[in-house]
């Protein structure tokens, strides 16, 4: 059995459950729901997002799954095998808004900065060359200017709405960051961790590739096929396939991207097209 850490509660607990379950793994929980089978080959355990970096180097677990962040703030040496596409968010600088700080260069020397990821934060500002001194906080650092516990932030934002709430802006981004599938530096798929590993980065792969396609069935005049080849480009152009009396008409299949989904039925109906059928793919392997 091959181990995989999961993030046990927060932002990052159900995209993890979400995915792999898309990918075909079920969970079974077992033990007071600190572990639970995951698949035929794998246990999931359940631990705090932030342990999961050094849990995978020091070889507790095969495989994790949290923020690219928390890989960073660790410090620890990860192999990063596959970017999951959910947790997007940023490190950012902000500021309260009436400072008159308005980018990296207002801050001076001395700033004191709160933030829940010293480490990220000290080598960013050593980066710049500014001398600051590091605050260090469990949470909630966007109360720290207004307290006067510091006088910047370096925190987390994704849309923004809780730094405007905290009456604060954001001047410089310090990383961007995503929810990565990791495993021990060296133990790549193909060198130790074999089969099994190899098939769920496919799997998951499989999974990502779907998000944001769908599958497009309609039924076109045979005569308008050279248009239909431009509205449907599909993986490899749209499968033709005859249809059972179908006269003039032949059916199209074709996967496309869901973001101009709307433009391409429009389009196919342009070129008479009818019968338009639109699926949801759960997994993609070219
Ligand atoms: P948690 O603190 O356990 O909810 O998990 C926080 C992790 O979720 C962070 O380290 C990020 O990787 C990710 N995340 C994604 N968006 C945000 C956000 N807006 N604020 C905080 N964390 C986020």
């Amino acid at each position: 059995m091959l181990r995989i850490a999961l993030p046990n509660k927060g932002r990052l607990t159900e995209g993890a459950r979400d995915l792999l379950e898309r990918a075909g793994l079920a969970f079974e929980m077992r033990e007071r729901a600190l572990q639970a089978s995951l698949g035929e080959n794998f246990t999931a355990i359940f631990v705090n997002a932030r342990d999961i970096p050094e849990f995978v180097a020091d070889g507790a677990a095969d495989f994790g799954i949290t923020g690219s962040d928390l890989i960073a703030e660790s410090g620890r040496a990860v192999d990063v095998l596959l970017p999951l596409k959910f947790g997007g968010c940023r490190l950012a600088v902000a500021v309260r808004e009436d400072s008159g700080i308005r980018d990296i260069d207002g801050v001076k020397p001395g700033a004191r900065v709160a933030t829940v990821f010293p480490n990220i934060t000290r080598q960013f500002f050593q980066s710049i060359a500014r001398d600051i001194t590091i605050v260090p906080v469990s949470g909630a650092a966007e109360i720290a200017p207004h307290l006067g516990v510091a006088d910047i932030i370096v925190d987390l934002v994704s849309s923004g709405s809780t730094l405007r709430m905290n009456g604060l802006i954001e001047i410089c981004t310090v990383m961007e960051s995503e929810a990565v599938l990791m495993t021990r530096t060296g133990a790549t798929p193909d060198a130790v961790l074999g089969r099994e590993a190899r098939e769920l980065v496919t799997a998951l792969e499989s999974v990502l590739r779907a998000q944001g396609k769908r599958y497009l069935m309609a039924n076109v005049p045979r005569s308008a096929l050279a248009e239909i080849k431009r509205v449907l480009p599909g993986l490899n152009g749209p499968t033709i396939v005859d249809v059972l009396n179908g006269g003039e008409m032949v059916a199209a299949h074709a996967v496309v991207d869901s973001s101009g989904i709307y433009r391409t039925i429009a389009d196919l109906r342009e070129l008479g097209a009818q019968g338009i059928v639109v699926t949801r793919i759960e997994r993609l392997m070219p």
